[in-house]
């Protein structure tokens, strides 16, 4: 299976060269060059597969230039119960007769993305030996939290690879900083850069375009990738929980062979919706996507009037991981959406480009609103939303998941669907903490506690345990202490890869 670049604009690779790559370097996403498909009787047969087996059948599918074996030891590592604390890996809590959580916070760092970077190293190690590279591979990650721990943790002592993590000195969470800077593993660093993201984010994509230091960097042994969610190596892992999901769906007897199911994805950069659609596309029997944004609400504009206009204010938000206006893997989304049509999707990105904003056309905004709603939830409701689970379920909730769920009864209010839902939690309650608390307590009360206090309180209160890898992180050594102007980066980085 070749992969071709949604702007027509690069010769079809390999998925190792794909992964190597991260991005196509003229421009534009790898995407496979056809979707390969599951019959039913393949579906069906997954309820006696574990999640490991259901990770080897989707993988082998895409991964056609990697070898079972290699695989089945990139499944083996990465989704061992080292990693994951439960057996299922993404098992499914019952909210209501007609919805299911997915669990997607049962990893290392407590969030969906560990799904993801936990194999994905091993994926891109496997293509280094594979494209018989003569260089190792170093991985430039801008981090506004969450991404930076799910990196360093899954890329930590990975052979051949090299991570540098660069954060916002005051823009991460207590925890997110204190997440980062314990982490193990020869290959890892953690600079902490005087400025905000964006800074973070520009130095880094400047350094990608810099041919200067390229060159630097290749002296030092080293060629440069990525470990953001334009990778397809990130993608693929993704797509496995959506088959996990309807296979436990019918072994609970919840659904019967056949049926569709609902999919509600809190989203930002639409990697995780674009994973579900995928597996929809192989042949998953899926009713609706609904895509639930924040007050960042650029993908509900846009599916509800085929308008994608990112000239709006950023607003900071409760769940900070959905806080994007440029959601990158919708580009995918159109390019299969209108059968790899590569034209619309250059013009489309070219008038994005230069105005802020494009229209699709009317018949493939037809095509979208088939299959996907938009919704999205204010603070406030997010908040209330996370009250009331509690309240009923006597369960908890993070804000991007309530985010999630806020839109579903939205969705549900208007539309009367009694179909079988699965909503994806994103991320543990412990992970965003005091917003928690505040929800099911008071302001008052998280005012007067220190972060690490706000976790012991919600535990508590809650009668919950604290995620293992947000537990106990006050005590655990600091391995990393670099910090740095924003015009000083380079020097360090090659500091770093120098010694
Ligand atoms: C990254 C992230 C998201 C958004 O996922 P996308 O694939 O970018 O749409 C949602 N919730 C949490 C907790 C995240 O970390």
């Amino acid at each position: 299976m070749k992969y071709i670049s949604t702007r027509d604009n690069y010769e079809p690779v390999s998925a190792a060269e794909a992964i190597k790559l991260g991005m196509v370097p003229t421009g534009g996403l790898f995407v496979p060059e056809e979707i390969p498909q599951f019959s039913t009787t393949e579906i069906y047969q997954m309820v006696d597969s574990s999640y490991q087996e259901i990770a080897q059948k989707v993988l082998s599918k895409y991964l056609t230039d990697y070898s079972t074996a290699e695989i089945k030891e990139a499944i083996s590592k990465a989704y061992s119960d080292n990693n994951f604390d439960e057996a299922e890996i993404t098992p499914l809590y019952k909210l209501s007769d007609q919805s299911h959580i997915l669990e997607l916070w049962h990893g290392p760092t407590a969030a969906f993305k560990d799904l993801a970077l936990q194999i994905m190293p091993y994926l891109l190690s496997q293509a280094v030996e594979k494209l018989a590279l003569k260089q190792d591979i170093l991985i430039l990650v801008a981090t506004s939290g969450d991404t930076g721990k799910a990196a360093l943790e899954g890329f930590k002592d990975v052979e051949r690879i090299k991570i540098v993590v660069f954060y916002p000195d005051e823009g991460v969470s207590k925890i997110q900083e204190r997440q980062m800077r314990t982490t193990g593993g020869e290959n890892t660093e953690v600079v902490a850069v005087e400025g905000n993201f964006d800074d973070c984010q520009n130095s880094v994509k400047d350094i990608f375009g810099d041919q200067e230091f390229k060159q630097v960097v290749s002296e030092a042994g080293y060629q440069f990738s990525s470990a953001n969610s334009i990778n397809w190596g990130r993608l693929v892992p993704q797509i496995v929980y959506y088959f996990v999901a309807y296979s436990q769906l019918l072994d609970q007897g919840e659904i019967k062979r056949g049926d569709k199911i609902n999919i509600t994805v809190p989203t930002g950069n639409f990697g995780n919706i674009l994973a579900a659609y995928y597996a929809y596309r192989m042949g998953l029997p899926v009713n609706k996507f609904i895509c639930a944004s924040n007050d960042n609400k650029v993908l509900t504009d846009f599916l509800q009037t085929g308008t994608y206009d990112k000239k709006r204010e950023f607003k900071k938000t409760i769940s900070p991981s959905m806080d994007i206006l440029i959601s990158s893997n919708l580009e995918r989304f159109l390019f299969e959406v209108t059968n790899h049509n590569a034209n619309k999707v250059n013009s489309w990105y070219q008038q994005l480009a230069e105005s802020g904003s494009f229209s699709v056309d009317q018949e493939t905004h037809k095509r979208i609103s088939e299959l996907f709603v938009g919704r999205f939830a204010t603070e406030e409701e997010t908040k209330e939303t996370i009250g009331e689970v509690y309240e009923a379920n006597d369960y908890l909730i993070d804000t991007h998941t309530a985010v999630a769920v806020n839109s579903y009864q939205q969705y549900v209010a208007d539309s009367a669907d009694k179909t079988v839902t699965v909503i994806d939690s994103t991320a543990n309650p412990y992970k965003f903490a005091a917003t928690v608390l505040e929800a099911i307590d008071s302001l008052e009360e998280v005012n007067k506690l220190d972060e690490f206090e706000i976790l012991d309180k919600l535990a508590a209160k809650s009668d919950t345990e604290i995620h293992t890898g947000l537990n106990n992180l006050d005590q655990e050594q600091i391995q990393h202490d670099y910090h740095c102007q924003v015009d000083e980066i380079r020097v360090l980085l090659k500091e770093l890869i120098t010694d």
